[in-house]
């Protein structure tokens, strides 16, 4: 099956749970297990809340999430129009966090990498950030269709 969606909502903390039940919500029709679902709420939750935190440190805007499902696989854009990122392979390395006073660990990025299939940072200063993530859905035999 193909489908599309697009989901846009304000930059708050409360909202990160909204889109990680909604990602999955999505996702559900793909048949996925309960392994698949959980990986991709984690990696939506981190790039959701990395859209808040860093891409928009002050004041609340507009954070965007497109869903595409394909056959076997769901492809995902989490769109901020924030403060961007001028060293992205820096920003995605293990540990690097530019906010440690806020206890952020900078392991955002690892579990994004280490849940999805594949994931493509697309940034720059000042105009905002996008972070593309894909991953196959297995559809194994035996699961119920709904
Ligand atoms: P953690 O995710 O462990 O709480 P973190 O958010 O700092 O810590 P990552 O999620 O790996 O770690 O992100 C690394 C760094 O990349 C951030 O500290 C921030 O500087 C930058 N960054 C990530 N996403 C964005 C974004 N949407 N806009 C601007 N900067 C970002
Ligand atoms: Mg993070």
């Amino acid at each position: 099956m193909k489908n599309e969606m697009t989901l846009a909502f304000d930059s708050i903390s409360e909202n990160e749970g909204f889109a990680r039940v909604a990602v999955a919500a999505f996702v559900t029709q793909l048949n996925p297990t309960l392994e698949e679902v959980a990986d991709i709420k984690t990696a939506v939750s981190e790039a959701v809340t990395n859209a808040i935190v860093h891409g928009y440190p002050d004041g609340v805007h507009t954070v965007v999430i497109r869903a595409r499902l394909n056959e076997q696989e769901a492809e995902l854009w989490i769109i901020d129009e924030g403060v961007g990122i001028s060293d992205i392979k820096q920003a995605m390395e293990p540990l690097y966090t530019t906010r440690p006073e806020q206890e952020r660990s900078g392991m955002g990025f690892m579990f994004m990498e280490a849940f999805m299939d594949l994931v493509e940072v697309q940034s720059s200063p000042g105009v905002g950030t996008t972070v593309y993530m894909k991953k196959q859905i297995r559809q194994g035999v035996g699961r119920q269709e709904g």
